[in-house]
Order: structure tokens, then C-alpha cells, then sequence
């Protein structure tokens, strides 16, 4: 099989998987409890917190383990305009950001909040003017993606935080960075962001895990979203899966010891890929400008995307028609970008991981050239 859909979702590391099979079935006890195999397992937990910190150059305890992205989107979202709505009710998101921020704006938006949804820039960005003519004194949430999902565009959320400061507006700044942890070289501390969504299963963790970074001034201030146990200082109850906790702790060390090379060996795969492709299917366009070093997205206008997804699939090539998340429906990314409906319709994803190599590319590119002479021999 050839994965070439790491922006989906990722094939769980060895050793991520190891520590998930040690909180199983070693030491598999409740960290409320009291005695040795449940004090263990909080150990544990917190041992894979503070890895989760040191790779987003945060405090552990400005971290909040959640169930996935979208919990730590829903939350971030709900939490700030809860908080905000004092001194505003005014949002503000991009157009492009994933549905697990578009969603729960849209509800606050029958709530009563206002919400102000920025256009992409041509290439598949936000521009910070664009922002800061957008912000008003009763601004309360920012909420930008670091790497859009579908496209690899990089938003400027570090230029972002700036302009809020420099609009005096009260907003708090959310990112939803599931596609950019470990794939960019950030901080939370250098974006300058109040809140971030992470997620395990994008990094080599299992699915069923994220986390939210909630910066420490605003701890205590937050609502959470479930209401129960006192786990996670009362902010999100539940017993804490301790197996996923684990192995995102395990992915969080190797992803960062890795990171450096990672990025620079998927950037070169990501340029050798797009050469590879265009050169032996010269009808393929690339969409967007995205610079994040492991999402290429393409077209090959007039065919269905689907339609050549399943064709690969078919030949154990994974690639992506769009957002999975959005299957069957249209994206609502593409429907934002000044793209043709044949472009649109023939756009597809193509997302490396630090596994993934040059045999695979010349495999996609053989393939699509193939698609393209099988599905439409007339225009080849
Ligand atoms: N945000 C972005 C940018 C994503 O790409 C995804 C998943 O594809 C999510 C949020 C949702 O994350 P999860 O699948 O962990 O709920």
C-alpha cells in the first residue's frame, strides 16, 4: 500500500503504540486513585503532559488533554465567546478553517454573537489587513488556523496576534494548529496565541486524543464544555484515557526530536512531488500556494476527483478527494478560492509523513498518468 493521506490521519508510531499497550494492560490504573497502580498512572499522565508541552514550548499546566480537534475547537470557541461576551459579541474566522471552528461560530451566530468569516486571498491564505479592518473594540475571539487542512497554506497567525494588540480590541486569539504541530517549528509562546487545538491521531497517535493549550492567565477563567468528575482541575471531566494520553506523549517526544529533519526531508519530497507530477501529467495545476512542508494540493481539471480517488484506492494508492471530513459534500474551501467548477470538482490532496519517499510519488505519478489516459483517453 502506498499512504500518501497523512493529512487524514497518520499510521500510529511503534513506540506510541507501545506506551498505549503499557497503560492497557501494565499499568492500567485510575489516576484518582490512591494507591500505587493508580499513582503510577498519573505519573504517566503527567509525563506525557509535559511532553505535549515541551513540544509546543508551553507550561504543562496550561494543558487540557481532550478526546480530538474537534472537542478542542468546539471548546476553545464556545469557552472564549462565553468568556468574552461582556465586553462583545463580535467574532471573527476565516472562511477556509476547518468545520469544527465554522460550526460552532455558526451556532454562536444563532446565539446572538456576530460573526465575521474573512475571504481567502487567491492563493488560499488570510491577509492580516484583511483582519485588522475587520477588528472593533467588541472583537472577543480571534479564531485562525495555523496550516489549512486542504490546501497546506500557512495563515499568519503570529502577524495576527500583533494586530490585535497593535487594535487594542479585547479579542482572545484561538488556533487551530492540528495540521501545523510538529509539521512547522512554532511556540505557543512565538505565535503569541491565547488558546491552541492540537491532535494526536495527525502526529502518530492514536485517534481519540488531542489537547488544548489555554494560556495560564486565562486558567480559572474558562468554562468547560462537559460538566462531571474533577478530573483536568475540573475543566474537562471523564476519566483520562490513559493509553491515548500515553502515546500521544510518546509521539509528542519522537515528533519533536524528529521534527527538524522531518520537515526538511517532506519539504524536498513535497518539491520532488510536485515536479514528478506535473512533468508526467502536464494538465495537473496545483491550488493554493501552501508552503507547509506535507500538504500538496492538486487538480486535474475535468475529471471527477472521486472518481480518481477510487480509481488509486483501487491500486492501494491512498490519496485524498478534498477534506475526508467533507466527503459528499463540497468543500467549503475550494468554494472560497477563485477556482473553476472543473478545477474544483478535479482538486485532490496529496499528504507525506516522515515515511513516505520518492518510490511512492514515481507510483502516484504513474498511476495518475494512467487515470488520466483510462478515464479520459481524449484528452491525453
Ligand atoms: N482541524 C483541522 C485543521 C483538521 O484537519 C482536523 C481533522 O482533519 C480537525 C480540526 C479535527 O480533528 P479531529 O479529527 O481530531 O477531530
Amino acid at each position: 500500500m502506498i499512504y500518501l493521506d497523512n493529512a487524514a490521519t497518520t499510521r500510529v508510531r511503534t513506540e506510541a503504540a507501545q506506551a498505549a499497550m503499557n497503560a492497557m494492560v501494565e499499568e492500567f490504573g485510575n489516576p484518582s486513585s490512591l494507591y500505587p497502580l493508580g499513582q503510577s498512572a498519573k505519573v504517566r499522565r503527567e509525563a506525557s503532559r509535559a511532553s505535549v508541552a515541551k513540544a509546543l514550548g508551553c507550561r504543562s499546566d496550561e494543558l487540557i488533554f481532550t478526546s480530538c480537534g474537534t472537542e478542542g475547537d468546539n471548546w476553545a470557541v464556545r469557552a472564549a465567546a462565553d468568556l468574552g461576551r461582556r465586553k462583545g459579541k463580535h467574532i471573527i474566522t476565516t472562511a477556509i478553517e476547518h468545520s469544527a471552528v465554522l460550526e460552532p461560530c455558526k451556532a454562536l451566530e444563532r446565539e446572538g454573537y456576530e460573526v465575521t468569516c474573512l475571504p481567502p486571498e487567491a492563493g488560499g491564505t488570510v491577509s492580516v489587513q484583511r483582519l485588522e479592518e475587520a477588528l472593533r473594540p467588541d472583537t472577543i475571539l480571534v479564531s485562525m488556523m495555523l496550516v489549512n487542512n486542504e490546501l497546506g497554506t500557512v495563515l499568519p497567525v503570529r502577524e495576527a496576534a500583533q494586530a490585535i494588540r497593535r487594535a487594542g480590541a479585547p479579542a482572545l486569539l484561538h488556533t487551530d494548529a492540528v495540521q501545523g504541530f510538529l509539521k512547522l517549528d512554532f511556540t505557543v509562546k512565538d505565535l503569541g496565541v491565547d488558546l491552541l487545538t492540537i491532535s494526536g491521531h495527525k502526529i502518530g497517535a492514536p485517534k481519540g486524543i488531542g489537547a488544548l493549550y489555554i494560556r495560564n492567565e486565562l486558567r480559572g477563567k474558562l468554562k468547560p464544555l462537559l460538566l462531571g468528575g474533577g478530573q483536568e482541575n475540573g475543566l474537562r471531566p471523564g476519566t483520562e484515557p490513559t493509553a491515548q494520553i500515553a502515546a500521544l506523549g510518546a509521539a509528542c517526544e519522537l515528533g519533536l526530536a524528529e521534527r527538524e529533519a522531518n520537515m526538511a526531508r517532506m519539504a524536498a519530497l513535497k518539491e520532488y512531488a510536485v515536479d514528478t507530477l506535473l512533468r508526467r501529467v502536464p494538465e495537473l495545476e496545483l491550488v493554493g500556494n501552501g508552503t507547509a512542508p506535507h500538504i500538496l494540493c492538486l487538480t486535474l481539471p475535468g475529471y471527477k476527483s472521486e472518481v480518481l480517488v477510487r480509481m488509486l484506492g483501487g491500486q492501494g494508492i491512498c490519496i485524498s478527494a478534498g477534506s475526508a471530513c467533507h466527503r459528499g459534500k463540497p468543500s467549503h474551501v475550494f468554494a472560497a478560492l477563485p477556482l473553476s467548477k472543473a478545477q474544483r470538482n478535479g482538486a485532490f490532496r496529496v499528504s507525506f509523513s516522515h515515511e513516505s519517499s520518492k518510490a511512492e510519488v514515481d507510483a502516484l505519478a504513474g498511476a495518475l498518468a494512467q487515470a488520466r489516459d483510462t478515464l479520459f483517453p481524449s484528452m491525453s
